[in-house]
C-alpha cells in the first residue's frame, strides 16, 4: 500500500481555508467581493461578537440557480474562469473558486439566492462542509449568505481570533476598502445591530471619501492623476502635508478596482513625499491605478491582495511623478525624482533632501490660517511645574528664528527621533559604537555630573569622574515626560489644557472602534473629548503638557498607534502606549539650542526617572566615553 494518499475533499478544503480565511474579515472580504462580482448595487453586512458568531452579507445581485447554489460550494468551482487564458485577463475580484467551499468547511452556513428569472429563491444550508439542506424559499433577486460560528471545528484557529474590537477594526477596514473602490455601490455595515458604515450611492470617489472620512480630511486631500499609455493610469486623492499619520495605515491603493498591499506602490508615494513629511510621518492616499490585465498579475497569493506588476518601476515611476505633480498643484515644494533617469547621478544638497515644512506650507495659502491661530498660546499654559519644556514661553531658546512650532521643525541635518511604531528596540549597548559606551544607572550621579554645552544643537555635552557623556536631548525629555504621563494617570492627578476652539476631528470607522476602546484611558490622562453624531467627535482638551498645535493630529496618531494585532490586551501597553506618543510630542527636538539651566534641569530630572538610560523605546540616552578610553586614544596608557 503506498504511503501516500489523496486527501478527502473537506480536509483539502479545510486546508485552503487556512490560507484564505484568516480571521472573521477574510470572510467578509471573500462574500463582498461575490456580491460585487454578482453585479450588486447595495450590498448589507451584519456582524455579531466581531464576526464569531455571525456574519450576513446581503446583495442584490444576480442570484444563483438552484444547481448553481449547489456547485459554488464544491472546490474550485467558479463561474469567473474557465480555461488558462482567462488567467491573463482577469476582470473580476475573485476567480480561485475556492472561497466559499474553505469558508463552508470550517463553519456553518447559510445561503438564500435568487436570480430574475427563477420564481422560486434556493436555501442551502452547510455545516462544517456537510450538506445538510436544499430547500425553496422566498426572498426578492440576490443573495444573503451567512456564516455563523467561524472555525467551529477547527480549535487550532479558533484561538488565533482577537478580542471582538479588534475583529471589528478589521471588518469594517474591509468594507471601508470596497466602499472605497465601489462610490457607485451602497454599502451597510452593523455590529450587533448597531450601524457603523452606511454610505449611498456616491457620484465619484471624492463623494464617497467624503462619506466615508468626513470634511475635515477631504479639505486637505489634493487629487492625483497620471498616466503612461499602455502601461498604466493613476487616479486618487493624497493628504496635504499638514494631513499626516504615523503609520501606513490610512494608504489605500487599488488595482484594477481591487484593494491590494504593494510594495512598490508604497515606495512610489514615499518617493512623491520625500522631502515634504518628515520621516515616520506618512500621508492619507487613495490611490486608484488601472492597467491592461496583462501589465499585472493578480494570482499571486490565495487572499488576492497581493499583486505583481508586470513593468513595476514604470508604474512606480508614474505614481510618484502624480504624487508630486499633485502636491506641487497644491503649492507644495517637493524633492527631485530619484526614479527617472533625471534624477540619477546628481548629488543631492542637503536643502533638496529635507524641505523644512514651514516653507513648503506656506506656499498655501489655505494652510496659512491654521498655522497663525496655532502660534498663539492661550494663557492657562502652565509652565512652572511642568515637565514640557516650551521655549516660546520660557524664553530659555537662544536663537529667535527658532520660534516656531515644535511640531513644524523639521530637522536638517540629522534624522528626526524613529516613531515607536518603525523603530528597532535594540539593547543600548548593540547601538552605542565602539568607542563610546552606554551608561549604566549604576555609574551616573546627578551630583557629579557637569554640563558643558550642546553639540549641533541635539545633544548636551557633559562631564563626570569617569569622563565625558553625551546625552540625546530628545530621548531624555522623553524619558522624563513618559514617567511623568505614566505617573500622573496611576494617581489620577489629572491637568489638562482646553483648546482655544474645540476642534472638530471626522474619525473613520476603524478609527472609532479603537478610540470607542480606549476612550476611558485617554480621560484619565487628560483629554477630553466629546462624541458627536456618527464618527465625528470634537476634541476639547489635551494633557497639560503636549503642545497644542497639532493636538488633532496627535489624538490621530495615538489611535494609529494603538494598532490591535500588534497591541498586547493588556490595560498597562494601552497606557504606556499612549504615554510614549504624548512623551514624543510634547519633548524637546533635536536641532534645539538649550540654555545651561535647561540642560541641569533636564540631567537632573534624568537621573530620577525610572530608567535613566533608556528611552521608552528601547534607545540609549546616554553614551560615554571614559577617562581610559580617551587616554588609550591619544596613547597615554
Ligand atoms: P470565485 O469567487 O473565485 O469564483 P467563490 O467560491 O467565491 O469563487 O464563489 C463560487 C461561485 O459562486 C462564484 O464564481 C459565483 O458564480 C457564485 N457566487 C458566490 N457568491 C455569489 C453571490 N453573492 N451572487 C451570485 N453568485 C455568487
Ligand atoms: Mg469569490
Amino acid at each position: 500500500m503506498p504511503k501516500i494518499k489523496i486527501l478527502p475533499e473537506n480536509l483539502a478544503n479545510q486546508i485552503a481555508a487556512g490560507e484564505v480565511v484568516e480571521r472573521p474579515a477574510s470572510v467578509v472580504k471573500e462574500i463582498l467581493e461575490n456580491s460585487l462580482d454578482a453585479g450588486a448595487k447595495r450590498v448589507s453586512v451584519d456582524v455579531e461578537l466581531g464576526g464569531r458568531r455571525l456574519i450576513r452579507v446581503s446583495d442584490d445581485g444576480e442570484g444563483m440557480t438552484r444547481e448553481d447554489a449547489l456547485l459554488a460550494f464544491e472546490r474550485h468551482a467558479t463561474s469567473k474562469i474557465s480555461k488558462a487564458d482567462d488567467l491573463a485577463a482577469i476582470h473580476s475580484l475573485g476567480f480561485r473558486g475556492e472561497a466559499l467551499a474553505s469558508i463552508a468547511s470550517v463553519s456553518r452556513i447559510e445561503l438564500l439566492t435568487k436570480t430574475e428569472a427563477d420564481a422560486d429563491a434556493t436555501r442551502v444550508v452547510i455545516e462544517g462542509g456537510r450538506m445538510e439542506e436544499v430547500s425553496d424559499a422566498g426572498r426578492a433577486r440576490g443573495t444573503t449568505l451567512t456564516v455563523r460560528d467561524l472555525f467551529f471545528n477547527t480549535p487550532a484557529r479558533r484561538k488565533f481570533m482577537r478580542s471582538e474590537s479588534t475583529e471589528n477594526f478589521h471588518i469594517a477596514s474591509v468594507v471601508t476598502h470596497y466602499a472605497l473602490s465601489r462610490p457607485d455601490v451602497s454599502f451597510e455595515l452593523s455590529s450587533n445591530g448597531r450601524q457603523s458604515i452606511n454610505v449611498s450611492p456616491a457620484a465619484d470617489i471624492r463623494e464617497r471619501a467624503f462619506q466615508i472620512f468626513g470634511r475635515n480630511l477631504l479639505e486637505s486631500l489634493l487629487p492625483v492623476s497620471g498616466d503612461r499609455s499602455g502601461v498604466c493610469k493613476v487616479e486618487g486623492f493624497t493628504s496635504a502635508p499638514r494631513e499626516r499619520r504615523s503609520s501606513k495605515d490610512s494608504q489605500y491603493f487599488f488595482v484594477n478596482g481591487r484593494f491590494v498591499r504593494d510594495k512598490v506602490l508604497a515606495s512610489a508615494l514615499t518617493e512623491g513625499y520625500r522631502a515634504v513629511l518628515p520621516h515616520g510621518s506618512h500621508p492619507v492616499s487613495v490611490i486608484f491605478l488601472e492597467l491592461p490585465y496583462d501589465e499585472v498579475d493578480v494570482n499571486v497569493h490565495p487572499a488576492k491582495t497581493e499583486v505583481r506588476f508586470r513593468r513595476g518601476d514604470i508604474v512606480r515611476e508614474v505614481v510618484a511623478d502624480a504624487v508630486r505633480s499633485a502636491l506641487s498643484s497644491g503649492g507644495v515644494r517637493t524633492a527631485p525624482d530619484i526614479f527617472s533617469s533625471r534624477g540619477l547621478g546628481k548629488e543631492e544638497s542637503a536643502d533638496d533632501r529635507m524641505v523644512p515644512e514651514q516653507e513648503v506650507i506656506r506656499l498655501v495659502p489655505e494652510f496659512r490660517s491654521s498655522i497663525g491661530t496655532s502660534d498663539v498660546n492661550p494663557p492657562e499654559v502652565q509652565i512652572e511645574d511642568s515637565d514640557v519644556f516650551d521655549p516660546r514661553v520660557a524664553g530659555l531658546i537662544a536663537d529667535p528664528l527658532e520660534e516656531t512650532t515644535h511640531e513644524n521643525t523639521i530637522d536638517r541635518q540629522l534624522d528626526p527621533e524613529p516613531r515607536s511604531t518603525d523603530y528597532r528596540v535594540m539593547s543600548p549597548v548593540d547601538s552605542a559604537f565602539k568607542l563610546t559606551k552606554s551608561v549604566e544607572i549604576s555609574d551616573v550621579s546627578s551630583r557629579t555630573i557637569d554640563t558643558l554645552g550642546q553639540l549641533h544643537n541635539s545633544f548636551i555635552i557633559a562631564v563626570d569622574e569617569h569622563g565625558l557623556l553625551l546625552i540625546d536631548q530628545h530621548v531624555a525629555h522623553e524619558r522624563i515626560l513618559f514617567d511623568k504621563f505614566r505617573r500622573r494617570e496611576s494617581i489620577k492627578v489629572i491637568k489638562s489644557q482646553r483648546l482655544l476652539m474645540p476642534e472638530p476631528i471626522d474619525l473613520s470607522p476603524s478609527q472609532l472602534i479603537i478610540l470607542e476602546e480606549v476612550l476611558g484611558e485617554l480621560e484619565q490622562m487628560g483629554f477630553e473629548l466629546g462624541i458627536m453624531s456618527g464618527r465625528s467627535i470634537v476634541l476639547k482638551a489635551v494633557p497639560a503638557d503636549v503642545p497644542l498645535d497639532g493636538a488633532r493630529n496627535l489624538l490621530l496618531e495615538i489611535l494609529d498607534r494603538l494598532d490591535p494585532d500588534t497591541r498586547k490586551s493588556a490595560h498597562d501597553s494601552i497606557r504606556d502606549d499612549i504615554a510614549a506618543s504624548l512623551a514624543c510630542r510634547a519633548a524637546v527636538k533635536i536641532n534645539m539650542p538649550l540654555t545651561q539651566e535647561k540642560m541641569r534641569w533636564m540631567v537632573d530630572r534624568l537621573l530620577v526617572t525610572s530608567s535613566p538610560t533608556t528611552c521608552p523605546h528601547g534607545r540609549p540616552v546616554i553614551l560615554r566615553l571614559t577617562m581610559k578610553d580617551i587616554e588609550r586614544g591619544f596613547h597615554r596608557s
